[in-house]
């Protein structure tokens, strides 16, 4: 009978790792929050990419919002970015009560099109740019660093699917003014609950979301910068964070074999795989795109492979700001298109052969092909 094939596993993915060890060692020093494990890990993450500061946060949306922050965004500045990209980015820009520039994607990797940022520029001047590396695909970064530096705008990347993706020997998260990761469960570097980071060059910039992550404070007590909040990332989840750092890499290895079987095995199919297998795509996220997307999904479904739409709304479509500022008359061609193709299917550390075979033979079967092994 057909074995049920998750999405993801996160009992899969924390396999063999000392999590009571990190949970102990944190209840048995009595200091819960910025302490030792957080100073430690965020020293840690800052080399692993390859620049000279981590802050850690409470969650992934808070990186970008106090990202922002740090960079004086503020009410009625406007905030180039994608929307096809799950309105996280769209989530940080509106709390502030900026507005967002939407720029249309790449047909190929469906992260920010280069041409349509530049084409946005000469039209608008934004505060800040945030450039999402969209399912682990890492943007075409270099030339959106350029192009956002020429025009003075700075950039921040969105790493929170893209921990670990490289190309030319640099990082996500080490091109832009700030890198924005969150550390969620299901990320390819995940907590045990929330949480978050920037990371950062500038050690100005990093001071000051080390302040907006706690009240404000520049001494305690003493309140010196606005808009801050408590983002604190918890002693215990820097710790379990900090034992798994050193396996991701080896877990981005498993995501990526999985994403080559698949980019194989449907290579003679009418679907579009994704964009690229190398070092700068660290599969988040298996992505294929097809004008059948619904029969497929259903089908696949009924032999027990699951599948979800990554994602089913364009930010500009959302009904709760749909109607606010310059939503109205957006137009993003692409972005739309991809909408109504996108279906992602289960990838990640941990996943059987078996259980790769199966959601191959799946979408074999409902082209009506034979399996190719
Ligand atoms: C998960 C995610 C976020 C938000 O992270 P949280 O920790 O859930 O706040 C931001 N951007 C992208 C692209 C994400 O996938």
């Amino acid at each position: 009978m057909a074995s049920k094939v998750p999405l993801f596993s996160v009992e899969a993915a924390n396999r063999g790792i000392d999590l009571t060890g990190a949970f102990s060692r944190v209840a048995n020093s009595h200091w819960f929050i910025l302490g030792g494990e957080v100073a430690g890990f965020e020293r840690a993450f800052a080399n692993y990419v390859g620049v000279g500061a981590c802050v850690s946060l409470a969650n992934g949306t808070d990186a970008l919002e106090l990202s922002l922050r740090a960079l004086d965004v503020t009410r009625d500045d406007s905030v180039a970015l994608v929307a096809n990209a799950g309105f996280y980015g769209s989530t940080a820009v509106h709390a502030i009560g900026a507005n967002p520039l939407y720029v249309d994607i790449d047909a190929d990797s469906l992260t920010m099109s280069p041409s349509a940022l530049r084409e946005a520029l000469l039209r608008h001047k934004p505060k800040a740019i945030i450039v999402t590396h969209l399912y682990g695909q890492l943007a075409a970064i270099e030339d959106i660093a350029e192009i956002a530096s020429r025009a003075g705008v700075p950039l921040i990347e969105d790493c929170a699917q893209a921990h670990g993706a490289m190309r030319g020997q640099r990082m996500a998260g080490s091109f832009g003014t700030f890198g924005c990761f969150s550390f969620y469960p299901t990320k390819n570097l995940g907590a045990l609950g929330d949480g978050g980071a920037v990371t950062c060059s500038d050690e100005a910039l990093a001071k000051k979301v080390k302040v907006l992550r706690q009240y404000g404070w520049n001494t305690k007590y003493s309140v010196e910068t606005a808009g801050g909040r408590n983002s604190r990332m918890d002693e215990v989840q820097a710790a379990i964070l900090h034992e798994k750092l050193p396996h991701l890499d080896g877990w981005n290895a498993e995501r990526k074999a999985v994403a080559r079987r698949y980019g194989a095995a449907f290579a003679d199919l009418p679907v579009r795989t994704a964009a690229s297998v190398d070092d700068d795509y660290v599969a988040h996220l298996y992505v294929i795109r097809t004008r059948e997307r619904e029969a497929l999904r259903a089908f696949i479904g009924e032999r027990g492979v699951a599948s979800e739409v990554h994602y089913p709304i364009p930010d500009h479509y959302q009904r709760a700001y749909a109607t606010a500022s310059a939503a109205h008359d957006v137009h993003l061609p692409v972005t739309e298109q991809s909408t109504t193709e996108i279906l992602t299917l289960p990838c990640f550390p941990g996943m059987t052969e078996e259980q790769v075979n199966h959601v191959i033979a799946a979408v074999h079967a409902f082209f009506d092909r034979a399996p190719r092994q």
